[in-house]
């Protein structure tokens, strides 16, 4: 009997690896994706000869065994050319002290924390355990959180008795394995991790999980790393939109998804969508895979079509993710500094902390001599989206003439230097990416949100799976490939099909 097909929601990391994977397998795919390029947080914009990475600027699991490697190996599709970023990212404390470098070498990395942080290394040990406890447990692909047997019986066979401290750490925050090795005084060191993890989990220390922030804190060492694609972020999602064609699947850009429901005869998804003329197209397939941030099933899903009140009410009272503004630069190479770091933080008040990401000469991103500066710091979605038309103009403005000031001091910049300036806000990001409020990123990962007491990637609709920043193990593109992974195998055995990654 020929395989029954799914339906993908938006393609962003989330929703293209997904499709590349299940395609791969001989499922029909119809993929489904408002802007006209796939990549949603992770594709790109040009300006001029300039091309903008819009979120996503450096990426993590493309070292041998990482996620974004194995998919790639699985669907037989090489690999984006990159290279390592070492050090990965520089921080800027703004206290007067030397930046610390995020250096790729364990045992580099290890004499910088102690010049940096000195008595620390009690701290940095139990983080070293607790990581590859998860990392060996991450790779042998449980499912979390667990709904059903077929979940429980794959999260039981990935964990070893090593999984233990994992186990007994689980409700805990940094904040708390700071107190447990002596470290909790260190305001230096809390000051690098609230910076640091702010970026990955949305949250400071206290906030973190210790589970996800232990691993965080080590992505840019080896045998890990942080990497910076060739060409653009473009590349990722164009590869694997070459591979999912390849396979046979149907991606249909500009078609806005406008309802699902579950469809009353047969026991099947209804899906609406607009196409690039406004006209309505209608889909059909017994299963879909959304990858939007859930809260937007609230809008996508009307009362009436097949959610149950209890998950309405569940969805509804997710925690508010943040938003960004993102400033897009160009200027000529020659003005920045000699030894400038690719990826830089800086801590500020205000406008807040800067994540900052700067073109390489001859990465595809800007003509030669010249570069792409990329700053982002958090913003509060329900602020930007309440503003009327004149005081967004001016609070834009503002904003941008803030973030534009911590550049020109840190980086020795001068206000005619620019060639090109612009800012996102999240309503930018809202009308570009779709995000409701223009929410980016994850859930937060607070301990009592991440992995087992996460939202489910299996929804109480038969038939709806959830992947991306939302679902374990968060946001990133390694964390979407990996969640689309989940979701996938979830399916898959929902058909009583066994679906296996190279390990
Ligand atoms: C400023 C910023 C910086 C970041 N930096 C990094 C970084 O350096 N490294 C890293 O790994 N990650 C980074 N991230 C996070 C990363 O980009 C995201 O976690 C990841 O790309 C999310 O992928 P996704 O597929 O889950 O969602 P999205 O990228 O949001 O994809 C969802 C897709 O659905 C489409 N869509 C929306 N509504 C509809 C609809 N109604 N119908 C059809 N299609 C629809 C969208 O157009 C989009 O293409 C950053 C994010 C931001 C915003």
């Amino acid at each position: 009997m020929s395989e029954q097909p799914v339906i993908v929601v938006g393609a962003g990391i989330a929703g293209l690896t997904a499709s590349a994977l299940l395609a791969h397998e001989g499922v029909p795919v119809i993929l489904l994706e408002s802007h006209h390029q796939p990549g949603g947080c992770a594709g790109t914009f040009c300006r001029g000869n300039f091309v903008f990475d819009v979120g996503a600027t450096q990426v993590a699991g493309f070292e041998v065994g990482g996620i974004h490697e194995r998919i790639f190996r699985h669907l037989q599709v090489p690999l984006p050319v990159c290279d390592l970023l070492n050090p990965g990212c520089v921080v800027q404390l703004a206290d007067g002290s030397h930046p610390i470098q995020l250096w790729h070498d364990p045992m580099q990395w290890a004499e910088e924390r102690e010049r940096q942080f000195p008595g620390s290394k009690a701290f940095w040990r139990l983080c070293t355990d607790l990581h590859n406890s998860n990392w060996e447990f991450a790779s042998r692909n449980p499912v979390l959180p667990a709904s059903n047997v077929w979940d429980f019986w794959e999260l039981i066979r990935a964990l070893r008795p090593n999984n233990l401290l994992s186990g007994i750490f689980s409700t805990c925050s940094v904040s708390d394995l700071l107190f447990l090795t002596g470290c909790q005084k260190d305001q230096r060191l809390t000051a690098f991790l609230d910076l640091q993890l702010k970026l990955y989990s949305q949250e400071p220390a206290k906030r973190t999980a210790a589970l996800y922030g232990s691993t965080v804190l080590q992505m840019a060492q080896k045998p890990l790393g942080l990497w910076h694609l060739h060409g653009s972020m473009q590349k990722l999602s164009e590869s694997l939109a070459n591979s999912l064609l390849r396979d046979g699947a149907k991606l249909f850009l500009k078609h806005r998804v406008i309802q699902l429901k579950v469809a009353t005869k047969k026991e099947s998804w209804r899906i609406d969508a607009l196409d690039s003329k406004g006209l309505p197209k209608y889909f059909s397939a017994p299963d879909v895979i959304f990858t939007l941030p859930p809260q937007s099933l609230l809008d996508l899903m009307p009362l009436e079509s097949g959610m149950p009140k209890s998950y309405r009410r569940k969805l509804s009272q997710l925690p508010q993710p943040s938003g960004a503004l993102v400033f897009y630069g160009a200027l000529d190479r020659n003005y920045l500094p000699s030894e400038c770091p690719t990826h830089l933080q800086i801590e500020a008040q205000d406008p807040g902390s800067v994540f900052l990401s700067i073109s390489r000469e001859g990465d595809g991103r800007a003509p030669a001599g010249q570069a792409t500066v990329i700053a982002s710091i958090f913003a509060e979605c329900s602020y930007w989206m309440s503003l009327d038309e004149s005081n967004y103009r001016n609070q834009k403005q503002l904003m941008m003439k803030k973030i534009i000031q911590i550049l020109e001091h840190w980086l020795g910049i001068a206000p005619h230097n620019w060639l090109h300036k612009e800012l996102a806000t999240p309503r930018s990001f809202a009308k570009w990416t779709g995000r409701p409020g223009g929410m980016v990123g994850g859930l937060g990962q607070q301990p009592l949100r991440f992995g087992p007491f996460g939202l489910h990637s299996r929804t109480p609709m038969n038939g709806l799976w959830l992947c991306g920043d939302s679902i374990y193990p968060g946001e990133g593109t390694a964390g979407v490939s990996q969640s689309a992974l989940m979701a996938c195998r979830q399916l898959m055995a929902q058909r009583n099909k066994k679906m296996y990654l190279v390990s």
